[in-house]
């Protein structure tokens, strides 16, 4: 393993995308974000990624020069384009303005369009959330999972994010896949040599399977069977046809084998607590709950170990595999 400081693994990606590219700002915002997802050790959105960003950019599909633009569709809709680029760039300006449009109606959605793989949803509900909104946020990506009962992959692994606002701690964040285990962790069992859960996924005739190249191959599975798979489903519609963008399976075909990350868009709802009818008491309330789940042993808040590992990585920076190193050299 290299262990490199957070600095360092930022210039090392700024550095690579540009080499590939990208200019200023789409590198330091695409690795900002590759960033917030190692100093929480979540490496599957981290370095990892970046071999995979520039094929994009090198194949033509991801514009590494994006300027992204928002539009107000309706009092309280805005719509972002991302210009064909990688999501965080579009993501920060689209914050702002979803953020004023909140706190004027109450309630507001940002439809994200026309951009690359929209990877994680925590960063963009934790900081509304840091704003004093509650927040939601849904995007879908390439078919990999199998509806309920069937075999081929048709849905994303389609995670959804929620945040909500708390006062003398940070918010209270989840963050999860519709699939049982997300994409990138099964890649990763794969390239390290480890098994999966049986209920991970499926081979290519449905036979049940813990290798993870062969889950690869065939098809994930939605967490907790059938419901998981509705959940998927549900959000290829609002984070789809809702906002006039891709399904999983047009992504794909739009990508047409070029193998980079996935264009699609991204539905984020913002709501205002105070204006919802208990300014002064929602968040006194919503503690009296996260107290009582503490209350009880093996609990813990979601969200809580992202916090933990965020203060220890500054010092103790971050591991990420010699190939991986030596892959990201060799593209620069
Ligand atoms: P995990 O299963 O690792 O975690 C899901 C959530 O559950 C997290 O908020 C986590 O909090 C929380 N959690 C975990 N264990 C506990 C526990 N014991 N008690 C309470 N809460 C707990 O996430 P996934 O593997 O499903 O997804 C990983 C990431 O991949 C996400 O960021 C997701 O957005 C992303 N993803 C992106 C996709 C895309 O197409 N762009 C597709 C699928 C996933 P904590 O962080 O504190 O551990």
């Amino acid at each position: 393993m290299v262990n490199l400081s957070l600095k360092d693994a930022h210039s090392l990606a700024v550095k690579c995308l540009l080499a590939n590219g990208c200019d200023e700002a789409n590198a330091e915002a695409a690795a900002g974000r590759m960033m917030q997802a190692e100093g929480d050790l979540c490496a599957s959105h981290g370095l990892f990624r970046l071999p995979w960003y520039c094929s994009g950019v090198n194949s033509g599909r991801v514009n590494g020069k994006a300027k992204p633009t928002i539009e107000q569709l309706a009092p309280a809709v805005v719509r972002l384009d991302g210009d064909g680029g990688f999501a965080p760039l579009g993501q920060e300006i689209g914050h702002h303005a979803l953020v004023e449009c909140t706190r004027q109606n109450g309630i507001a959605a940002l439809a994200v369009t026309n951009m690359f793989h929209i990877a994680a949803m925590w960063p963009e509900v934790e900081r509304l959330a840091d704003e004093g909104l509650c927040a939601m946020a849904f995007t879908a990506s390439y078919p990999y999972v199998a509806p309920a009962g069937g075999i081929k992959p048709l849905f994303g692994t389609n995670p959804m994010g929620f945040a909500w606002p708390r006062k003398d701690a940070p918010p209270l964040v989840f963050d999860q896949a519709s699939s049982a285990m997300a994409r990138g962790e099964i890649q990763i069992a794969a390239r390290d040599g480890h098994s999966v859960p049986e209920t991970a996924g499926i081979g290519p005739d449905g036979e049940t399977t813990t290798d993870p190249n062969v889950v690869l191959e065939g098809a994930q599975l939605g967490f907790g069977g059938y419901k998981g798979a509705s959940l998927a489903m549900m959000i290829e519609l609002l984070a789809g046809p809702l906002i006039g963008e891709f399904l999983s399976y047009e992504s794909a075909a739009d990508d047409a084998g070029k193998g980079g990350p996935p264009k699609g868009g991204e539905l984020i709802i913002a709501l205002d607590p105070a204006k919802f009818g208990d300014a002064e008491g929602f968040l006194a309330h919503g503690e009296k709950l996260f107290k009582a789940i503490l209350e009880q042993e093996g609990t813990r808040l979601p969200g809580a170990r992202r916090f933990i590992e965020r203060k220890k990585t500054p010092q103790t920076g971050i591991e990420i595999p010699d190939s991986l190193y030596d892959t990201i050299q060799g593209l620069m």
